[in-house]
């Protein structure tokens, strides 16, 4: 890969062949995706949307990489900030084979599921101009790996581990070369406007339908027995020290459950939820020593937590079935 320092706005070299990509949704630095190139063979982690594709094409531009070089486009899991452009990216890369967790990949085949999941959360205009049409992929072209499977790519070894507890379609992807895991949301985010002296304030994300913290909490565990020593988050880049922040993000978790349970009888349940984990957040920002102002915190963080709120509200109802 050539790199003549002069990356630009919208990427940037982590090391060891790993580059962040800015997917440009909804604003900078929210969500990433990861391009990693060994030996002159590229795999693309999550695929944003849509809009998301001229932005890898432009990138591969500036890198000087061929979409022959792809042999893989991977998404952790099928939540559209993820992998809603993973269509239209396959189909403008002729060598490249889709990998996707096997509760997953019936939506890429058919994603009009996904489409009408979404467009009832955001409505359709919003869903029209953040998502598009969401663009088949051929069974044919995808693998779906097992647990613990490895794929080779150039000279490393990527080995791809079941990750319930955000989604169960989700897997996350151990790098040998980085010793690093893409974590997808797994392993929570942690937006980099928020790190501090005191490190990333790294945060759960609950997004509806399928939270389960007895598994997420697994997951987590499961990440950190490999013994990585940095997790590349979706949302937002490579952190490091990852034994330290599971701490703090297994507390958490425990944190939103006790918050969803507190408002479990509340008639403005969903409104109380969010209402809760702002205050949470804001709490827990002071701590850590945070100096932005009180709106630009809502501000990074609103979207958060009314995912949030809404994801454990969807598993207080799950377990009252
Ligand atoms: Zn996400």
């Amino acid at each position: 890969m050539r790199d003549e320092g002069n990356e630009s706005m919208t990427s940037k070299d982590v090391g060891w062949g790993i580059h962040v990509v800015d997917t440009g949704f909804q604003r900078d630095n929210m969500a990433a995706c990861y391009v990693v190139e060994d030996a002159g063979e590229v795999a693309i982690i999550e695929t944003g949307t849509k809009d998301t594709v001229p932005r890898l094409f432009e990138f591969f531009e500036q890198q000087g990489i061929t979409p022959e070089q792809v042999k893989y486009v991977i998404v952790t899991h099928v939540h559209l900030d993820h992998a809603g452009g993973a269509g239209l990216l396959m189909q403008q890369l002729p060598n490249t084979t889709f990998v996707v967790h096997e509760k997953g990949a019936r939506h890429m085949v058919d994603p009009a599921k996904l489409q009408a999941g979404a467009t009832a959360v955001y409505g359709k205009v919003e869903f029209d101009r953040t998502y598009g049409d969401l663009v088949p992929i051929d069974k044919d072209v995808m693998k779906i790996p097992v647990d613990e499977e490895v794929l080779t790519l150039g000279g490393r070894r990527l080995t791809f581990i079941d990750t319930p507890g955000h989604a169960r379609h989700h897997f996350c992807i151990f790098d040998d070369k980085s010793q690093g895991f893409f974590t997808g949301d797994t392993f929570g985010l942690a937006y980099q406007e928020l790190t501090t002296r005191k490190g990333p304030f790294i945060i759960p994300t609950t997004t509806p339908v399928q939270f389960d913290p007895v598994a997420l909490k697994q997951s987590i565990k499961r990440i950190i027995s490999y013994n990585p020593q940095r997790v590349f988050l979706t949302h937002y880049g490579m952190v490091e020290q990852p034994e330290v922040l599971s701490e703090v993000l297994l507390s958490r978790v425990d944190k939103y459950v006790e918050i969803a349970q507190k408002n479990a009888d509340n008639p403005n349940r969903l409104q109380g939820i969010m209402e809760d984990i702002m205050a949470f957040f804001l709490e827990e920002l002071a701590m850590h020593d945070c100096v932005l102002s009180k709106d630009d915190i809502v501000t990074a963080l609103r979207v958060d937590a009314m995912l949030n709120a809404q994801g454990l509200d969807v598993w207080l109802s799950s377990l009252a079935k």
